[in-house]
């Protein structure tokens, strides 16, 4: 066995006995609100697919369009030669639909997230990260080597008192605007009120509110009507947008910097120009589509009512919602129980949520029917597990 086989399977072990161990499950459809995994046809909860996008026929289009023009691979990172005209028309429309002065593309919103906060900040700075945020701001802090000041959830009160007591040459807030794993929203504008008090720059990750939060669907920051305090907002093409690759929507200087200094960025291959077709495809079809995020919330009103009846608590107030078990053993039980239903809904175990809080993660989408959301509620309702809390 070679060496590093050794220290896999040790920690293999430990992981397992953990009950944390994952495996891959492909699945044998598109991605979509009914797919085939296992061998079995189950409605599936489980996707950030939220405007049902990802396998639209108008985004393969245009992406086999340009396909066909540019071929696959860009062969280089985009300051070297593998920029494309593809590129700049994404970046182009994402500046338009977020009513920012500039966005710069990432290859996802793992990297985006990563370059973002390295760029902004460096060792002598600090940076104030929400104790629930997602693992890509949380890895972008450690990039970055600023001191980082993990701040009780949603915490105004106990992040004013962090920033008041904190040295540091720069200050920097980050947090997800939707909660990946909780589904809450950042109080963002007392943290726009405590950052335009303390000097600090703001950040805010629209991951999982792009798309789903605000009148033209550009997330909470919109909803809230604080874009122009935020110093960068992030999305990602890959979720409601049903493409891959993500922006920063931020000021034309900011994006200089990102372009310059964002390691992801300086130091990866370029997106391929079919992903960018398909991303101003989406883009194009969310402006234009606004039914897509009114059936969206038919959806999340739907599931959250009915989560209520059946006495778990449930808000609507995105399209996330934990159903928390607490051993990753009891998400595993009531996970494969609603399998046996016919309901696909993967358990979330750490370190993806903290010790303790295993958890079913529903998602809805737009293209679920009234009927598969009541199919959810349904396997619910009939567990042999109580669920409520
Ligand atoms: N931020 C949040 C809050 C996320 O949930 C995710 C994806 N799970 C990301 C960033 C990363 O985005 P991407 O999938 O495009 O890398």
């Amino acid at each position: 066995m070679s060496v590093a086989a050794r220290w896999a399977r040790e920690e293999l072990e430990e992981i397992s006995r953990r009950g944390h161990l994952r495996a891959l499950e492909p699945l044998l459809s598109p991605q979509g609100p009914e797919v085939i995994a296992g061998g079995q046809r189950l409605v599936s909860f489980s996707s950030n697919d939220y405007l049902g996008l990802a396998a639209d026929p108008r985004l393969a289009r245009a992406a086999s369009r340009a396909l066909e023009v540019c071929g696959t691979g860009t062969g280089a990172s985009r300051l070297v030669v593998g920029d494309t005209g593809a590129h700049h028309a994404l970046e182009r429309a994402a500046a338009s639909f977020m009513d920012a002065e500039a966005a710069l593309l990432f290859n996802s919103g793992y990297a985006a997230n990563l370059g973002i906060l390295q760029a902004l900040c460096g060792p002598q700075d600090v940076v104030f990260s929400d104790a629930l945020n997602h693992a890509s701001l949380v890895d972008g802090c450690r990039l970055s080597r600023a001191k980082t000041v993990v701040y009780p959830h949603a915490d105004l009160e106990g992040l004013d008192g962090l920033l008041s007591s904190s040295g540091g040459r720069r200050k920097l807030v980050c947090t997800d605007a939707v909660f990946s794993m909780d589904g809450d929203r950042a109080p963002l504008r007392g943290l726009v009120e405590l950052c335009r008090r303390h000097g600090a720059a703001l950040v805010v990750d629209e991951a999982h509110a792009l798309g789903v939060l605000g009148r033209a669907g550009r997330g909470l920051s919109e909803e809230l009507g604080v874009e122009a305090e935020v110093d960068v907002r992030m999305g990602t093409l890959g979720k409601a947008l049903g493409c891959f690759g993500a922006f920063a929507a931020t000021s034309a200087r900011v994006a200089e910097l990102l372009l310059n200094r964002a390691r992801p960025f300086v130091f990866s291959t370029a997106l391929p120009p079919a992903l960018c077709a398909a991303g101003e495809e989406a883009l194009a079809v969310v402006r234009a589509q606004p039914s897509l995020r009114e059936a969206l919330w038919r959806n999340i009103r739907r599931m959250a009512d009915g989560l209520r009846a059946l006495g778990v608590p449930a808000e609507p107030r995105s399209a996330i919602f934990p159903l928390v078990l607490g051993a990753p053993e009891r998400a595993l039980e009531v996970a494969a129980q609603l399998r046996a239903r016919g309901v696909l809904v993967k358990p979330i175990r750490p370190p993806t949520v903290p010790e303790g809080t295993s958890r079913l993660r529903f998602a809805v989408t737009a293209a679920h029917s009234e009927a598969q959301v009541d199919q959810a509620l349904e396997a619910l309702a009939a567990l042999e597990v109580r669920v409520a809390a």
